[in-house]
């Protein structure tokens, strides 16, 4: 009996160079990827707005902040302003 050969399969490694994502779907009318980001590093003001709906939001930013926390803080807000 011959040796089993193990095959593993190499995990799908994530891509080396994934480009920063700026658009999410919007958690008003939930269309996919209509929501855009802008980072103003200057004042450390994240805009979200989606181009759909037209709702927008804008938070603090630090310089560790990525468009993603722009979006989930908007959609935290949105939680809270349902849950009030
Ligand atoms: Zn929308």
């Amino acid at each position: 009996m011959g040796k089993r050969k193990s095959k593993r399969k190499a995990p799908t490694k994530a891509k080396a160079v994934v480009p920063l994502d700026t658009q999410f779907n919007c958690p008003f009318c939930n269309h996919e990827r209509v929501c855009e980001v802008k980072m103003d590093r200057e004042k450390n003001v994240g805009y979200i707005a989606c181009r759909v709906c037209s709702e927008d939001f804008q938070t603090n930013i630090n310089y560790l902040s990525e468009p993603i926390d722009v979006y989930s803080d908007w959609v935290d807000a949105c939680e809270q302003a349902n849950n009030a």
